[in-house]
């Protein structure tokens, strides 16, 4: 078949601009291919970044720091940068079907998994991604959390569950050294926490922690870790896994060394490791969480777990569940309710027949699921690209693919969006508060992120000369 971009390039849209969608951009302008590529990369927020920005946890530096990379990606000016435009809201698949010859959709998970247990409705019961989102400045979310709770339980043995155990019993005066807004630093100073409770509903060798992460707990000051000795069974699989699994190894020698050190310096708030507990209910007194009901478990010998009816009622005000992210339905796509994926063949969309929809591809969170580290996603869109310029023959070409038309529709929708230079005012801008907070305070600070949506794009459109 002839190829159709001889004449003019391959106009893609890609919607997302965290990790896996700016990775997709960068590895579809460095391939192998006889044609030109023209990308536009369209974002919800008007800063770009995704998950690092918005989920990897502000004191994570080491992992914040993918950012330098992917900034290098899009400062090189070959991919454009739209943001504030809400995929599904400002434009529509028709859209992108008239002004692109394919679309990747990179959108992440961004819901958490419901645990579907009694009281999980209770105030005072939170999906992990929420209070994520908060401490990282979300735009979208409330400015103020309740941080009232002297008891918090989180149920979950993944990193994610790490990030909010640690950030919660932290002192606030300890995470001024990161790019924290104001409002969180406030939250954080008032908050009356004393013992904050990790869940895990398999044993110490079924952890899904990574080791780094798991020693990082017991770096925080004034904090103990507190572990039950009656907590450490061992099954034929999980022997198996120490052998090995070197990861597993690790982890399992850093909890037993913690037991076997005394761990108990007298710290003002602990952070207990629980292992083979699983939630029942969450307990309510006048519609708020004032307890968490757990059953003890017992490994099976292949590393499952079966209840034994013996149960423990916590004391705890809050609760905040970490059992894993799921994808948000993408407007005008199929969903599969039971993954929380767009469901794709090596991420080629497909309808609820299973047919391939032409000119539609997925990466990322919401291609395979939210398992796996940032650089994974890498792999995922090595996939993608490669199945996308496979097809290249077969996509059904846009109507107008010039790249004036994406910018000439936002606007006659009056769609304010923000550039790659309206990012940079922003960063700019962010980095110049953390100068100046650092003048003003005892630590150096980076960056102090601005959080309401309304300042950002007027930060950024500062920098926006008008686009017609
Ligand atoms: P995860 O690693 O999949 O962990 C989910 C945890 O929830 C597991 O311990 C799981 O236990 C437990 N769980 C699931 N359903 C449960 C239920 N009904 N009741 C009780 N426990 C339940 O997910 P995640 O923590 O959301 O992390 C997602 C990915 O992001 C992971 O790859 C993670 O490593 C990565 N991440 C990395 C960092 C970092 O700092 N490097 C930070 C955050 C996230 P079972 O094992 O028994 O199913």
């Amino acid at each position: 078949m002839s190829n159709p971009f001889e004449h003019r390039p391959l106009r893609v849209a890609i919607i997302g601009a965290g990790p896996a969608g700016v990775y997709a951009a960068d590895i579809l302008t460095k391939a192998e291919r006889e044609f030109e590529v023209s990308i536009d990369l369209y974002e919800q927020h008007p800063a770009p970044y995704g998950l690092i920005r918005y989920g990897v946890a502000p004191d994570h530096p080491r992992i914040k720091g993918i950012v330098n990379a992917l900034h290098k990606v899009l400062d090189r000016g070959d991919i454009r940068f739209i943001g504030d435009v809400t995929y599904g809201r400002d434009i529509l698949l028709s859209d992108i079907r008239a002004l692109y010859d394919a679309v990747i959709f990179a959108t992440g998970a961004n819901d958490d998994a419901a645990l579907n247990i009694p009281g999980e409705d209770l105030e005072g019961s939170f999906g992990a991604s929420r209070v994520v989102s908060w401490y990282d400045g979300h735009p979208d979310v409330p400015r103020e959390w309740p941080l009232d709770a002297k008891e918090i339980a989180v149920i979950g043995n993944g990193n994610v569950a790490l990030d909010v155990a640690r950030v919660l019993s932290k002192h606030a005066d300890d995470l001024l050294v990161t790019e924290i807004p104001e409002n969180v630093y406030e939250g954080l100073k008032s908050s009356p926490v004393t013992d904050v409770h990790v869940f895990g509903r398999r044993g110490p060798a079924q952890i899904k922690f990574t080791p780094l992460e798991l020693r990082e707990l017991s770096h925080s000051r004034d904090v103990d870790i507190v572990l039950y000795p009656e907590d450490f069974e061992f099954d034929e699989a999980s022997d198996e896994a120490i052998r090995s699994n070197n990861q597993v190894k690790t982890m399992v020698n850093t909890l037993t060394n913690w037991i076997v050190e005394e761990q108990d310096t007298g710290a003002s708030r602990r952070l207990h490791l629980h292992f083979l507990q699983a939630p029942v209910e969450i307990l309510g007194e006048d519609g708020k969480v004032v307890g968490l009901r757990m059953e003890r478990q017992e490994l099976q010998g292949d590393a499952s777990v079966k209840g034994t009816g013996e149960f423990t009622d916590y004391p705890v005000q809050a609760v905040y569940r970490a059992i894993g992210y799921f994808g948000t339905p993408v407007p005008e796509l199929g969903f599969d309710e039971r993954r929380g994926v767009i469901p794709n063949e090596g991420g080629r969309v497909v309808d609820a027949e299973g047919a391939v929809v032409p000119g539609v591809y997925t990466t990322g969170w919401i291609k395979r699921g939210p398992v796996g580290l940032i650089g994974h996603t890498k792999g995922d869109a090595l996939e993608t690209i490669g199945n996308l310029l496979e097809d290249h023959t077969e996509l059904v070409p846009a109507s107008d693919p010039s790249e004036d038309a994406p910018l000439r529709l936002l606007n006659e929708r009056g769609i304010e969006f923000t550039t790659w230079e309206g990012w940079l005012a922003l960063d700019a801008h962010e980095r110049a508060l953390g100068a100046a907070a650092s003048e003003a305070g005892e630590v150096q600070r980076e960056r102090v992120k601005v959080v309401p949506r309304e300042e950002m794009v007027d930060i950024a459109r500062t920098a926006d000369a008008p686009v017609h």
